[in-house]
């Protein structure tokens, strides 16, 4: 039986782990399907990790995580989690991709979330090269310049609005006329004299060369254009990977959002006593490395005092 299972490696995994073992849990075991790092991995910059200076790419900015993390007794097993059950007597029940199973006293999910990608020509081959899904991340690295953001939800507006304070242009392309984002932000976005609309637009796809994208070609009733534009902001939703907490039934472990986020509160805890949460996968997560550490860290020290707690195991 584990003390504690940790379902993901990124930097709420990590973080969690390194707590939790050097806050004195024995058996930790981080379950991580790829290497340990995280989606900020694929970060060609990163410049808004507090104690970091430089400009960095992702990798480097993970590159001591794990060492640091396992320095303290950390247990990483390379493995995919299908599914997290309960058992009886309050312990968990970790399901592994290769058929095994390991039951645990404690869980923290750390799985994250993924940005949809859109579907144009280019997306891929520019992505960190002027296709990006985060403006909190990449905005800075325009300032002064156009831009576009494609998407009319609320992730969409926001983030047009957030760009619009650091940019000289935002276009705001989406594929209808009308917005799914809240009334009130599309109103903030209309009276913005920095944000053009472009409705009823599709992009077709992007351009550059190596050194980067160069610009857009928008299609708009019937009628091609050319966007001259280094960079296009992609928010067209978010997959939240919440697998692991489905059972059997279709139901969720713990309680879920209308998004499917995890529901925690401010000690990362889930309505399911033993079971935690951290990074981008809670409701209302920041979706920042430094946020994602920083829930690891809460969670971790929230199953440390549940550990110390349970006493002896429920009986079935
Ligand atoms: P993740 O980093 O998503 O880690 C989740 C981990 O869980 C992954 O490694 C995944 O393989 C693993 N996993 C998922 N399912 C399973 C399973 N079933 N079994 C086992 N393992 C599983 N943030 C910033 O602060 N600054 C930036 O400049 C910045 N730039 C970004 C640029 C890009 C291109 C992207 C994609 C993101 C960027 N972010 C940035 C956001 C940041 O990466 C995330 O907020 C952060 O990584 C979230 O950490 P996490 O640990 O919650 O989840
Ligand atoms: P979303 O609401 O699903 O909106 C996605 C947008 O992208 C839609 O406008 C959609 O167009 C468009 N889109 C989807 N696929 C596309 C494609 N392939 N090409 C071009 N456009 C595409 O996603 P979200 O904005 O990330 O929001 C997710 C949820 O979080 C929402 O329910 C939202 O309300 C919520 N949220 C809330 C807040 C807040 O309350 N402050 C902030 C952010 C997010 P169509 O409209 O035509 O489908």
């Amino acid at each position: 039986m584990l003390d504690l299972a940790i379902v993901g490696g990124g930097p709420a995994g990590l973080t969690a782990g390194l707590y939790a073992t050097r806050g004195g849990l024995k058996d930790v075991v981080m379950y991580e399907k790829g290497l340990p790092g995280g989606q900020i991995t694929q970060s060609s910059e990163v410049e808004n990790y507090p104690g970091v200076c430089e400009v960095v790419t992702g990798m480097e900015l993970m590159e001591c995580w794990p060492k640091q993390a396992m320095r303290f007794g950390l247990q990483h097993q390379m493995q995919e989690v299908k599914r997290i059950e309960r058992n009886c007597d309050g312990t968990f029940t970790i399901k592994l991709a290769d058929g095994s199973e390991q039951k645990a006293k404690a869980v923290i999910v750390c799985t994250g979330s993924v940005p949809k990608r859109a579907g144009f020509e280019g997306e891929d081959q520019f992505f960190g090269k002027g296709v990006s899904t985060c403006a909190t991340c990449d905005g800075f690295f325009y300032k002064d310049k156009e831009v576009a953001v494609l998407g009319g939800g609320d992730t969409a507006l926001e983030e047009a609005l957030y760009l619009a304070n650091i940019v000289s242009k935002v276009y705001l392309i989406h594929r209808r006329d009308k917005f799914r984002a809240a009334p009130a932000t599309v109103e903030r976005v209309m009276k913005n004299p920095k944000i053009e609309l472009l409705l009823n637009a599709s992009v077709k796809r992007v351009y550059g060369d190596e050194r980067g994208m160069e610009g857009i070609i928008i299609e708009q009733e019937g009628k091609e254009r050319d966007l001259k534009v280094p960079g296009i902001f992609v928010f067209v939703g978010m997959n939240v990977n919440n697998d692991v907490l489905k059972q059997e039934d279709g139901s969720f472990l713990c309680s879920v959002n209308h998004w499917g986020e995890v529901i925690v509160d401010l000690r990362m805890r889930t309505d399911i006593p033993g079971l935690f949460a951290a990074g981008d996968i809670r409701a209302d997560a920041s979706k920042q490395v430094v946020c994602a550490a920083g829930d690891g860290a809460t969670a971790a020290l929230s199953a440390i005092s549940y550990i110390e707690n349970i006493g002896e195991l429920r009986p079935c």
